[in-house]
């Protein structure tokens, strides 16, 4: 009861919740990790309000979790040893659009949708789309991407410049608005992918796009998954410029017709998007369809209208939301490796195998133009036995993963769930990155138990 009085007497009584639901919505990430509910919910207005919570917090080492839109996958949020969850979402103004510096200017709050529909009134675009309608601060924390990635790159691309509040309190500016430097050690890209372990972004100036003139989406269906997986190789191989490229296994386009009274063909799919000048992407969509041809596609569609590009894309969009949909209660546990592209089929179908040996329903779908590709599944975190079974199919996938050149987390990040692949992954160089921790974060009030 003390520490949210004396927060309220920072910011005022809207500024601080302790209500239940609020504090079970800021406990419980988008994941199947055990739920623990903060000792209060803080919504700073402004950047001082930040400093002023963070100072309260290392006076008292409290702990402190940044929280955007809480839609990360590994327990990122979950305040794993109670104290503050700081909700940026009332810092949500888009601060400066400069269309002649392809850059903007905006607070963490503001969500990529947001962000999107605004950036169009002058004919631009940011390419980062993770699933979910993510903050700008919490896509900055996890390193997010999506399916743009193969084109466009991850957030530490396109993160120029930071505002950040250290847990002390003090304010520090990253970067700059120019998109190359050399100027020495890169703290922005340092913070990019920090998951709120060294400090507060209340700033970002982000990269942007011009919008492409013409969008084609295409989708090819194959009788197997290794037909479909060396198409996108192929593809990659092809210097075709893809924009995405998806693939969606069978048992998950059955659970997509299921959740959406669609009669998709229960066959393993790519799905592609092609942007640019109307002759390239004629170009690049007849490559595509020759390959997947040559590869044996039982289908191939394109579509340029928008909202026929969008029902094309629906089975991959609405993937998650079907798989959760069919298990009422429980959490996803998504599988996020990242592997050479010459080991992706090879990965896919030990991945599939690994599930089917331990008798466990899911999907397998991802980004696999990049190598990044899910096995999601569903998890009863109240079932011991149920997690440790998921947790060794996991560790299955990380360990083929990592024998073959791979990463355990291409774009979700660490958080809880992914903590014990961390040794396996860098050896010696953790205790490296846990030094770098204690210099932004001696009293390790920020987000701890997360990363190491
Ligand atoms: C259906 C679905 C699909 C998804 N698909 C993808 C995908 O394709 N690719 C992908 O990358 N992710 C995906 N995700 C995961 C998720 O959307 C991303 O991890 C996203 O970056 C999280 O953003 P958020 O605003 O929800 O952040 P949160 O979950 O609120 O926070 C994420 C991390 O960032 C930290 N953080 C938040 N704000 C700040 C701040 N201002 N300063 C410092 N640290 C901060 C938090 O402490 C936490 O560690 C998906 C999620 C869902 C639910």
């Amino acid at each position: 009861m003390g520490l949210a009085e004396d927060l309220r007497r920072l910011l005022g009584a809207d500024g601080v919740s302790t209500a239940a639901d609020d504090l079970l919505r800021h406990g419980n990430g988008f994941s199947y990790h055990n739920p623990v509910a903060p000792a209060a919910v803080v919504r700073p207005k402004d950047k001082e309000e930040v400093r002023a919570v963070l100072r309260l917090a290392a006076a008292g080492r409290i702990p402190v979790v940044p929280f955007g839109a809480g839609s990360s996958i590994e327990g990122q949020v979950i305040p794993v040893q109670g104290g503050i969850s700081l909700d940026l979402g009332r810092m949500n103004a888009i601060l400066e659009v400069r269309p002649q510096d392809f850059m903007v200017r905006a607070q963490p709050g503001v969500r990529r949708l947001e962000l999107n529909a605004r950036l169009r009134e002058d004919g631009l675009f940011f390419p980062i789309d993770p699933g979910a309608d993510a903050s700008l601060g919490g896509m900055t924390g996890t390193n997010a991407s999506g399916t743009s990635a193969l084109r466009y790159g991850m957030m530490r691309q396109h993160v120029l410049a930071l505002e950040v509040a250290l847990p002390d309190g003090r304010l520090i500016r990253t970067g700059s608005m120019s998109f190359k430097t050399s100027a020495g050690y890169n703290l922005t890209q340092l913070m990019v992918g920090s998951e709120g372990t060294l400090g507060v972004f209340t700033e970002v100036t982000l990269r942007v796009y011009p919008l492409p003139p013409v969008i084609v989406a295409a989708r090819a269906t194959f009788s197997s998954l290794d037909a479909a997986a060396n198409t996108a190789i192929a593809l990659m191989q092809s210097g075709a410029v893809v924009g995405r490229c998806e693939l969606v296994d069978p048992p998950t386009i059955d659970a997509v017709n299921a959740y959406e009274g669609t009669g998709w063909p229960v066959q393993p799919t790519l799905f592609f998007e092609f942007s640019g000048r109307a002759s390239a992407v004629a170009e690049d969509v007849g490559t595509a369809e020759a390959l997947a041809r040559g590869h044996g596609c039982l289908s191939f569609e394109r579509e340029s209208d928008p909202a026929a590009r969008d029902r094309l894309w629906a089975a991959r969009h609405h993937a998650s939301l079907a798989l959760a949909a069919a298990h009422p209660g429980k959490g996803m546990l998504s599988t996020d490796v990242c592997v050479p592209l010459s080991v992706l089929p090879a990965a896919l179908a030990q991945a599939r195998a690994a599930m089917d040996r331990h008798g466990i329903e899911g999907s397998v779908l991802g980004h696999v133009g990049d190598g990044n590709y899910h096995a999601g599944f569903m998890v009863d975190h109240r079932d011991a036995a149920e997690v440790e079974v998921a947790e060794q199919v996991h560790q299955e996938i990380v360990d083929f993963a990592l024998g073959h050149g791979g990463t355990c987390t291409g774009e979700h990040g660490v958080g809880i769930g992914k903590r014990r692949f961390l040794a396996q992954e860098h050896g010696d160089t953790l205790a490296l990155m846990a030094s770098i921790k204690s210099v932004f974060d001696p009293a390790g009030i920020m987000n701890p138990g997360k990363l190491f």
